[in-house]
């Protein structure tokens, strides 16, 4: 169970967007996009004009990196899109989403989908009252997902609750925070994608050279 734990925000710089990579921070004025808002490295300044292999490059690793995946992982939501039916890019962002560590995230239980990684990998998260500690598992339409009893009086899950009150609900996930609870009403809406902006139709040319 890879996963990346370089430095975060030079992430954000890289891609000249807030990609919300960490909690609070990304809210703040903290936010290294706002305070230096250039590529990171000794050649930041330089402006650089994008191929068009680069312009989908750059879009395919952004969305690698909002959901905090690796390539390997990432090549095989992209196998599993192309052979679902309808629309590739809107399948690929489906099966991002559907992931427990960003439902546990858009839920508000955790503040950042890499928190919300931790909080499932400590097995604080019940799925339809059992414990599930894989960040991957995908949600189905009608589970419920809990934070278990002994977890929520941690810090960090009050603070990621206070703070999601300021995120648009999303219609297809319905959340009890009093309960610590929330269910899968229906499958992602693209529509409601699109902070940070995501183009996913140029991930599919990337990957459909
Ligand atoms: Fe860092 Fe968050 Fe700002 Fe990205 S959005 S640069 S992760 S503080």
């Amino acid at each position: 169970m890879a996963r990346y734990i370089g430095a975060v925000c030079k992430l954000c710089r890289r891609e000249g967007m807030k990609l919300y990579l960490k909690a609070d921070r990304c809210y703040s004025e903290k936010c290294s996009v706002t305070r230096r808002p250039k590529p990171p490295g000794q050649h930041g300044d330089k402006r650089v004009k994008l191929s068009e292999y680069g312009i989908r490059l750059r879009e395919k690793q952004k969305v690698r990196r909002i959901y905090g995946i690796l390539e390997r992982q990432y090549r095989k939501y992209f196998a599993m899109a192309d052979r679902s039916k309808g629309r590739t890019g809107e399948n690929l962002l489906g099966v991002l989403e559907r992931r427990l560590d960003n439902v546990v995230h858009r839920m508000g239980f955790g503040g950042s989908r890499n928190e919300a990684r931790q909080i499932v990998l400590h097995k604080h998260v019940l799925v339809n009252g059992r414990r599930v500690n894989v960040p991957s598992y995908q949600v189905k339409v009608g589970d419920i997902i809990a934070i278990r009893e002994s977890a929520r009086a941690q810090k960090r899950i009050e603070t990621a609750l206070a703070a999601s009150e300021a995120r648009p609900q999303l219609s297809w996930l319905e959340v009890d925070k009093k309960n610590f609870s929330g269910t899968v009403k229906g499958l992602p809406v693209r529509e409601e994608l699109n902070e940070p902006a995501i183009r996913e139709q140029y991930v599919v040319e990337y990957y459909s050279r």
